[in-house]
């Protein structure tokens, strides 16, 4: 079969449209379980129109990179977190759990074969996208019989553009939520993502370009941005401290996050996991006690925030220009996934 999907980004790499020349396909049913795992080129799919996942959302996905290391070697960042994840969104959606076992060796047979499409640019990276969709055709209310595991690939840049540390603006989303206690926020489902759209548009249409969300409940904790997580940096009595949300069950226990967490304390910063609302975000601003902000995730690495819109006014964080602390995280971040700094224990799966 010819690969009819694979095809250079028509935008530069890291708009999600530099798919590389492969995908790894698994097929799960009750009777063989997951099966049939093999690697062939990337090409349209043939599925029932009355799929159960195309219906009703059961869809999982995850997220990762590849990146070419200082001494030319490829690696992937911590495949075994975004497993493990993988299984618990699975678990949320009553979908079969993919052993990491499988999932590993799905990653490791989709890098082997594609990595060349991964130029030395260190700004590059090899984006994979695990998914997991319910094939069943049968449009009753309840979980599919069959499913497909989908692994895939690009080629991406900075997901901010090329200038990668110039700080964002943000749009303190009011209207819309993206999770309530007892919903979904923790796990990485399609049906989280898409209801996000509008809000993102809003926020460009007020001239900004992320969304934060908010608590549904009060309408006042800061939960996370668009597709990633928080960081605030504060200056309290005991010198310069780390502070993101803490994990509430409805933002998404992001790798990154987790790794920025091992990262700060190892470098000596106080880290901890608390709520901070918005009201408290303007104020410390004010007061130049929060000093930094900045998100973090796959696509965005570390990217700072500059400026904050809401209902009754913007605000500054510091000068508006990215931060020490932001830029010396950002900087270990990316030298620990290329292995230009020390792995804080099995993170690096070359
Ligand atoms: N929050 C959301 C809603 C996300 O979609 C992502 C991206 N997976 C993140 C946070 C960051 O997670 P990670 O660091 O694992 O990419």
């Amino acid at each position: 079969m010819t690969n009819t999907l694979a095809r250079p980004s028509t935008a530069g790499p890291g708009h999600g449209d530099a798919f590389t020349a492969h995908m790894v396909s698994a097929t799960w049913t009750p009777e063989l379980g997951w099966h049939g795992r093999e690697v062939g080129p990337l090409t349209p799919l043939t599925l029932h129109p009355a799929m159960l996942g195309l219906h009703y959302a059961q869809v999982v996905f995850e997220g990762l990179k590849a990146h070419r290391g200082v001494d030319g070697s490829v690696s992937v960042f911590r495949p075994d977190r975004n497993a493990l994840r993988f299984q618990a969104s699975a678990r949320r959606l009553a979908m079969p759990e993919l052993p990491v076992d499988d999932f590993l060796a799905a990653v490791d047979e989709l890098v082997a074969l594609d990595h060349g499409a991964l130029s030395d640019d260190p700004s590059h990276s090899l984006y994979l996208r695990p998914l997991m969709f319910a094939t069943e055709p049968n449009l009753m209310l309840r979980p599919s019989a069959e499913y497909r595991f989908l692994l895939m690939a690009f080629v991406a840049g900075g997901f901010f553009g090329d200038d990668a540390l110039a700080p964002v603006s943000v749009l303190i989303s009011r209207e819309h939520s993206r999770a309530v206690a007892g919903g979904t926020g923790d796990v990485k489902c399609a049906a989280n993502y898409g209801p996000s759209f509008v809000a993102q548009r809003a926020a460009a249409e007020a001239g900004c370009q992320q969304v934060v969300w908010l608590d549904a409940a009060e309408r006042r904790w800061v939960e996370e941005m668009g597709g990633m997580n928080l960081f605030f940096v504060r200056q309290g009595p005991a010198g310069t401290e780390l502070v993101t949300p803490g994990l509430t069950g409805t933002l998404l226990p992001g790798v990154t996050r987790d790794s920025l967490l091992t990262l700060a304390a190892r470098t000596g910063y106080a880290v901890s996991e608390e709520r901070i609302s918005v009201q408290q975000w303007r104020r410390e601003c004010a007061e130049g006690r929060i000093t930094e902000v900045f998100a973090c995730g796959t696509a965005a690495v570390v990217t700072p925030v500059g400026t904050v819109r809401d209902r009754d006014g913007d605000w500054t964080v510091g000068d508006g220009t990215p931060g020490p602390v932001t830029r010396l995280l950002r900087g270990l971040l990316l030298d620990t996934q290329r292995g230009a700094a020390p792995d804080p224990g099995g993170w690096r799966r070359v």
